[in-house]
């Protein structure tokens, strides 16, 4: 059985780039571990009641059975021209040093003896910073560890390239620009491991839900989390019931 370090830039990737994956590898008997880069307390959405993104995060990683959680202590950065004003207690995440980020996650993946990293592809998925920082800072803490696997979670490419001609015809995504969608993620061609979790999509979905402060709002972005974790468990598993990685190196099956 293999520990497998999950590393993650905001509290609700998890559930949605890996959380089938978390789920299935924890059904199968591995230990797995969750990091997170940020709080994602500078994000748009505002928690309600005392909640912080960061319990929802461990209420997520109780729905899929992860062992751990550890926060790496940086504040999110944001998405698009603008980054978030510096908060007074602690680093944005792009703007700390990526060999001190990356040493903070490595001081896990040597404590958890992980033989495999969960990261991200080279565009960060959507080009977010601090999800291409995400890729940049698990290349640099695998190599410092030693850790032997590197599988970087993504997307196809294409069928994202279709939905989005199709919705920016009807003008629904103006916060993206069509050149950033064509360089995000990863051509179909380029992906090494396609994994089935459709007997999963109930917790990724219940993982998902746990985000209820992405729910809040009037927002687009959260309107369309809204569906998604309303969405009837057979559509959410025809939808999502994949999940996508590029392995660094020479790619092998997910776990021999
Ligand atoms: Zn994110």
């Amino acid at each position: 059985m293999a520990t497998v370090v999950a590393f993650h830039a905001h509290p609700d990737d998890e559930a949605l780039l890996t959380g089938g994956t978390l789920a299935r590898l924890v059904a199968e008997g591995h230990r797995v571990v969750l990091v997170v880069a940020c709080d994602g307390e500078m994000g748009e959405a505002r928690p309600g009641g005392g909640t912080t993104r960061l319990d929802e995060l461990r209420a997520s990683a109780c729905v899929l059975g992860v062992s751990r959680v550890v926060h790496l202590g940086y504040a999110d950065s944001g998405h698009g021209p603008l980054l978030h004003p510096d908060p007074s207690d602690r680093a944005r995440f792009v703007s700390a040093s990526p060999d001190e980020a990356a040493e903070r996650l490595a001081d896990v993946l040597r404590d958890e003896r992980a033989e495999i990293l969960v990261g991200y592809d080279p565009n960060g998925g959507y080009r977010h910073r601090d999800h291409i920082r995400v890729h940049e800072v698990a290349l640099r803490a695998a190599r410092s560890a030693g850790t032997p696997r590197l599988m970087e979670a993504t997307l196809p490419r294409e069928p994202i390239l279709r939905a989005y001609n199709v919705v920016s015809t009807l003008r629904l995504l103006r916060r993206y620009n069509g050149a950033d969608v064509r360089c995000s993620f990863t051509a179909r061609g380029e992906i090494t491991h396609r994994i089935d979790v459709r007997r999963y999509a109930d917790k990724k979905r219940a993982a998902l839900a746990c985000h209820a402060s992405q729910t809040a709002g009037t927002g687009r972005s959260a309107r369309l989390f809204c569906l998604m974790t309303r969405l009837p468990l057979p559509v959410f598993g025809l939808l999502f019931g994949r999940e996508y990685y590029v392995e660094v190196g020479t790619p092998s099956g997910w776990l021999d």
